[in-house]
């Protein structure tokens, strides 16, 4: 799996010039390579030697790869741009303590660049275990931004199923996260109505700028419901992951819900990203070495855990026959818990 590291670059003037020409020779060459790929109706061989000499030498396969699969994108969206300045591959740059030495061309520049990067020591760690495959330059609100993609192997423990301790994990909108582990633990993550009173705010005040015919500040506030909801499953993934370590869990297991869209017709039901969530909690959990199971969702919160009766529910308990009584949404956690693979 791959990880990305963001980082701010601190640059003078003189470089950030020599990053602006370095660009523009970059987008020109991988321009030329699509064109000619267009002219031929497909993708053809092209070797080193034909590339651009400015163009860094250990990049230029980077190069070439790009170019075919963005040949490929424009077959089907014609206007696709290219956003990132520039990629250099791993053998083009060097990373020292706070600095990076990025090499370029021969004909562009017969020394490498020096600057300088802000890197905590959380990065720093994760830069020295992980192999780096490349570094991504772009141009991010004024700031030049890099990005450093690195490998890791996913490490995922491979207990016996005895001593397994496996959790499961209800997601929802009133509640956004329950958690129970095999044995017997509790968790609510997540402030529903919070989260409610937040994307209620931010909606009224989007209507609003709608009548106030300001176009430049409505696209920019456009942006701020989807990145709260996405800040917020952040927080949520976080915590939950967070748990499952402090609780030696091995195995996650979740709903697999498809078609929410067509079950669901209420529009805070269509607005609640419920993948979105579940892929973040995928990808924190392998990154600290838990697994992710996905289950059948079927009756998994109409059936009693006790006794196995199937009960239709209204409000927020949870309440059989037999005596059983709980939240609603902590029953369906527990029902996740056992329930089949999907
Ligand atoms: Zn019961």
């Amino acid at each position: 799996m791959y990880l990305t590291i963001k980082t701010n670059l601190k640059i003078t003037p003189w470089a950030m010039d020599v990053i602006q020409r370095y660009g523009i020779i970059y987008h020109k060459e991988f321009e030329r390579l699509i064109h000619l790929y267009q002219q031929a109706g497909k993708i053809i061989f092209i070797g080193y030697r034909e590339i651009n000499s400015e163009i860094a030498f250990h990049s230029k396969e980077q190069l070439i790869r790009l170019a075919q699969t963005f040949y490929e994108i424009r077959k089907k969206h014609a206007t696709a741009q290219y956003h990132r300045l520039f990629v250099l591959s791993a053998r083009s740059f060097q990373l020292k303590d706070d600095e990076v030495l990025m090499e370029f061309g021969r004909g562009f520049m017969k020394y490498p660049l020096r600057c300088t990067i802000l890197l905590n020591d959380h990065q720093k760690q994760m830069l020295r275990q992980h192999e780096v495959l490349r570094m991504d330059v772009c141009k991010e609100n004024k700031y030049y931004v890099v990005r450093f993609i690195l490998k890791t192997e996913s490490i995922l423990s491979q207990h016996t199923q005895e001593n397994e301790i496996s959790m499961g994990i209800d997601l929802g909108m009133k509640c956004p996260a329950v958690c129970y582990t095999s044995d017997g633990k509790i968790k609510f993550v997540g402030n529903g109505r919070q989260m409610k009173y937040e994307f209620r705010r931010i909606n009224l005040r989007y209507r609003k700028l709608q009548k106030s015919n300001n176009p430049v500040k409505l696209k920019n506030y456009g942006h701020k419901l989807h990145n709260y909801k996405k800040h917020i499953d952040h927080c949520i993934s976080k915590d939950i992951v967070m748990y499952a370590k402090q609780q030696n869990v091995t195995v996650i297991r979740l709903e697999k819900l498809l078609n929410l869209q067509q079950k669901f017709h209420r529009h805070d039901m269509i607005c609640w990203s419920y993948q979105r969530l579940a892929n973040y909690i995928e990808y924190k959990a392998n990154l600290e070495g838990i697994r992710v199971e996905y289950v059948n969702p079927y009756l998994t919160t109409k059936r009693c855990p006790k006794c196995g009766k199937i009960n239709n529910v209204k409000g927020r308990d949870y309440i059989c026959n037999c005596g059983f009584h709980k939240h609603r949404d902590l029953v369906g956690a527990m029902n996740i818990l056992h329930a089949p693979k999907a």
